[in-house]
């Protein structure tokens, strides 16, 4: 029986792999630039690590994990996301006694055990960042700042920043009071899962798809006009900050983020491009979550971008795919050696080259190299080796010219590369 590959479990292949290492080139580069370090995390931990991070009322910890007990008995989960293990890998190794302010970002694959729809897998992959360590709204901004930034370098259009204040432990609770009880009144309209929500996280309401759902809390009370003046403090910075970075953005009071460790400064990113609506990444400060795993109070903030999404979003017109710049046609025994000697010697260069193993008509190599959309083509033909000549061809204008054999390497070099 012929192998397949997981339901929910996708290949990334060659033709789509230039999208990828494209907008994660730009993520290092950007990111870098903003002062954050890569940290790369493991794909299994111990399962405490993200019901006590995550939050045990939430959809994720509840059924989306992928959770299994080893050999030894523990119970280990591939990781749903990101930020719980990377608070984790920074109280383990200690990073706050090099520096108490510690920028990361990681790219990767987690794994949550949703039903597969097109565009979305239950491997899938983000790109995270964290800065651990600071309270001041200023950092808030600029991580926002960062985003946008990166967004629109990576081709995106027409983007829309939402903000919203979740609050504190001090002041949610009562919020969290008030929410429930206005909901109560108006239980028999929400859905099953909604039921349960209202007793154990009622904040998640506001993230269900169910209809009567949304129309039960569509008039429910803003968490804005509960938070406490602390929160309402560093609110009003974290506009003030983003408006001096020169981002524009909306206030959504129904922004409440589908994780329990969000406080103060929630935000999402919502692409209008092709007339369709696309929350594109989303994020926000987390100021308790370091002592739901350690102990240590350190406050934190970051974002995740879904890189299927993103992906599906880049420009239509840009090209990511890398052809050859040159393919090698050689006719004959000993021009198949030249070509071979040649091409270790292109490829040592940087120049990216291809050649005939077959020993095929030059038509049929002519042919090839056109698949390949190789930009040059070099013919090595039995009479042009007697007067110790070569052809290059320029695919794209058609036209041709003759290049000494001898000094071969830099004619091409020179052409290829200056071009
Ligand atoms: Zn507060
Ligand atoms: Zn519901």
């Amino acid at each position: 029986m012929e192998i397949k590959a997981i339901r929910g479990f996708n290949d990334i292949l060659p033709d789509e792999i230039g999208k990828w290492q494209f907008v994660e080139e730009t993520a290092r580069e950007i990111f870098e630039g903003f002062g954050f370090s890569e940290i790369r995390i493991p794909v299994i931990e111990r399962t405490e690590l993200f019901s006590r991070g995550i939050g045990e009322a939430t959809d994720i910890v509840e059924k989306e994990m992928y959770t299994f007990t080893d050999r030894s008995g523990h119970s280990l989960t591939l990781r749903p996301e990101a930020t719980a293990s990377i608070v984790r890998a920074y109280l383990e190794h200690q990073i706050y006694t090099f520096d108490p302010v510690a920028k990361l970002y990681f790219i990767g694959p987690m794994f949550r055990y949703e039903r597969p729809q097109k565009g979305r897998y239950r491997q899938f992959y983000q790109i995270d960042a964290e800065v651990f360590g600071v309270e001041n709204p200023m950092v808030d901004a600029e991580v926002v700042l960062m985003l946008i930034h990166f967004l629109k370098k990576v081709g995106l259009e027409n983007l829309e920043l939402q903000i919203n204040s979740l609050g504190c432990r001090n002041c949610r609770p009562r919020y969290r009071e008030e929410l429930k009880k206005f909901l109560e009144k108006k239980s028999f309209q929400l859905c099953e899962d909604c039921q349960r929500r209202l007793q154990t996280n009622p904040l998640r309401i506001f993230d269900c798809k169910v209809e009567t759902c949304q129309e039960a809390i569509a008039d429910a009370p803003k968490v804005m006009d509960f938070i406490c003046d602390e929160c309402q403090k560093h609110f009003d910075k974290v506009k003030e900050y983003l408006k001096m970075g020169g981002l524009d953005f909306i206030l959504n009071p129904r922004m409440v983020r589908g994780l329990d460790y969000y406080t103060r400064t929630a935000f999402e990113v919502v692409s209008y491009q092709l007339g369709s609506q696309n929350a594109v990444t989303g994020g926000g400060r987390y100021d308790n979550l370091f002592k739901d795993i350690g102990g240590l109070d350190v406050p934190g903030i970051g974002f995740a971008i879904g890189m299927e999404r993103l992906i599906s979003l880049l420009p239509k017109d840009k090209e990511f795919t890398q052809y050859p710049h040159l393919f090698i046609a050689a006719l004959g025994e000993e021009n198949s050696k030249k070509a071979y000697e040649l091409i270790n010697q292109l490829h040592l260069h940087g120049i990216r080259a291809e050649l005939d193993y077959e020993g095929k008509s030059l038509k049929s190599q002519m042919r090839r190299a056109n698949k390949l959309r190789a930009q040059y083509v070099l013919i090595l033909g039995e009479e042009e080796l007697r007067r110790g000549k070569a052809v290059l061809r320029n695919m794209e204008s058609k036209s041709q010219e003759e290049i000494p054999m001898r000094d071969l390497l830099n004619t091409l070099k020179t052409r290829i590369l200056h071009d």
